[in-house]
């Protein structure tokens, strides 16, 4: 019997993304020889701050057209304190999302049991949200520029674009994500009071494709006073949907709520599947962890979960879900959720786990 082949791309990136991707490819390896339905096969990258360091670049010429022939991308984090941030995301990511084509960004935020969320514990005690994120334009369309620089007349701009279509196909992507889910609820967040033309299209658009999807029940919300909703009445929210801008800075309010940044995790989708989607940890570099062996594998495990869903792996995807929720249950998590354990036990007893659920 010939397997399932995946091919997967690796760029574990810099700072801990090389620690928690290392733990994820463990788990990755684990489900692998536990169920023997399919194959994955790695292609590991080094493309990340060392190399830009060494030779200008992020990645070597054609890097794009080698990431085009795998399945699917699994990513850690890049950054580096001696590197402006945004070069890293205007060299690696925003490329990456642009040229294919991944126009949503999804991110679960949920309470586990056995965490003890911050401050408002009562309040956020079992919730279950899933963001979807634009991921292609808006606020990092890239346009604008600065004249006059230096001196007292200086002008800068940033242009946030979006078109129709742009707009529409992640609003539909939202409905249906809303739609598969059992409360059927989406709140679609802009800024239309302030921004008079993108974010009114934004309301526009999610009006008319509303109409598709009669039994999904929606609301707006302005992205100020969703901070607010998210916070005091976090129980009215399901489905969320936002700009590129206001979905970066909701879900890392979201990720805090939830307890931890290391366990939030994040797919940068192409519905289509023209081409590769990308599985990634919210979380960044975290260089002041680096190298101590204490950061959380758990954000990079999920991302390497959802991975194995896209790619046609339901089986092995809840295996990993299950295996990961049972350790952090359990109590065995490293120091950011209150325990004790190095990111090297917990990939340990997530391992185990795999092999006896
Ligand atoms: P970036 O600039 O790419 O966002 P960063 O260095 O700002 O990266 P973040 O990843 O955004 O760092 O995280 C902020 C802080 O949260 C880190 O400094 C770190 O202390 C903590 N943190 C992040 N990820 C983890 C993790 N997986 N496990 C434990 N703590 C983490
Ligand atoms: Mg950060």
């Amino acid at each position: 019997m010939s397997l399932r082949q995946h091919k997967i791309a690796v760029i574990a990136g810099d700072g801990i993304g090389i620690e928690v991707t290392a733990a994820a490819l463990n788990v990755l390896k684990a489900v692998e020889a536990r169920l023997g339905t399919f194959r994955l096969v790695f292609d590991e990258f080094d493309y990340g701050s060392a190399r830009y360091k060494a030779t200008g670049a992020y990645a070597p010429e054609g890097w794009l057209d080698h990431l085009a022939t795998s399945d699917a991308i699994l990513f850690g984090a890049v950054g580096d304190p001696d590197v402006p941030d945004h070069i890293s995301l205007w060299e690696l990511i925003l490329p990456m999302r642009q040229r294919f084509q991944q126009y949503v960004n999804v991110r679960p935020s949920s309470v586990l049991p056995g965490i003890a969320p911050h401050a408002t514990a009562a309040a956020v005690a079992g919730l279950n949200w899933v963001f979807v994120r634009e991921n292609t334009e808006g606020e990092y369309s890239g346009q604008g520029g600065r004249t006059h620089v230096g001196s007292t007349l200086e002008v800068a701009t940033d242009v946030a674009v979006f078109t129709r279509g742009g707009v529409e196909r992640c609003m539909r992507y939202a409905f249906e994500v809303a739609r598969s889910r059992e409360r059927k609820l989406l709140t679609v967040v802009t800024k239309s009071n302030a921004q008079r033309y993108g974010l009114v299209l934004w309301d526009e658009v999610a009006a008319s494709v509303a109409m598709d999807f009669p039994d999904v029940k929606w609301d707006k919300m302005l992205v100020d006073a969703m901070t607010v909703r998210m916070v005091q009445k976090p129980h009215s929210l399901d489905t969320i949907v936002a700009t590129n801008l206001h979905g970066d800075i909701l879900t890392d309010l979201a990720a805090a709520l939830s307890g931890s940044i290391g366990i939030a995790h994040s797919s940068s989708l192409d519905p289509t599947r023209a081409n590769p989607s990308m599985f990634e940890p919210v979380h960044g570099a975290a260089f002041d962890i680096m190298g101590r062996n204490i950061a959380n594998p758990v954000a990079a495990m999920f991302s390497a979960a959802e991975m194995l869903r896209w790619i046609g792996e339901e089986e092995a995807a809840v295996l990993v879900e299950r295996a990961a929720t049972q350790s952090i249950c359990g109590g065995q998590v490293t120091c950011d959720l209150g325990g004790k354990l190095s990111t090297v036990e917990v990939t340990r007893v997530v391992c185990q786990m795999v092999e006896r659920l």
